[in-house]
Parts: C-alpha cells; sequence; structure tokens
C-alpha cells in the first residue's frame, strides 16, 4: 500500500504529522513531506489514523 496525498487539498496543518510522525513531516517552509511512501504492517495503524484525521480528506491509499 502506497500513501497518496492530494497536494490540492493539503494544507500543511500537521494533524497527519501528530498522529504518524514516522512517516509524515512538516519541512523548514511548513510543507508536508512523506517520509515513507509505502506502508509497512507496523505503520499502518497510525496511518489510518492519519487518513480519518485528515481535515482536508487529502490522504489516500492505493494498492500499488
Ligand atoms: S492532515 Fe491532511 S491537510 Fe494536514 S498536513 Fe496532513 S495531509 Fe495535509
Amino acid at each position: 500500500m502506497k500513501i497518496v496525498v492530494d497536494w490540492g487539498r493539503c494544507e500543511a496543518n500537521g494533524v497527519c504529522v501528530r498522529e504518524a510522525p514516522d512517516v509524515f513531516e512538516l519541512n523548514d517552509k511548513d510543507e508536508l513531506q512523506v517520509l515513507s511512501e509505502t506502508v509497512s504492517p507496523g505503520a499502518r495503524a497510525r496511518v489510518d489514523k492519519a487518513i480519518y484525521g485528515c481535515p482536508k480528506q487529502a490522504l489516500s491509499l492505493s494498492e500499488e
């Protein structure tokens, strides 16, 4: 599973960073960075929380 970000929706508010700091990060310019696009089994629950917590519905998973 890979994380897909709809960059047109993301407003870099950092909700996903709080839910999964090992996967998402805000850089020096307050832009979202995905540290690990491929979701490891150990990170799946945190990534799911980030997806459901994103107030802009900017995150999803692809089967690739
Ligand atoms: S929670 Fe959503 S809007 Fe906020 S930084 Fe993450 S992807 Fe962007």
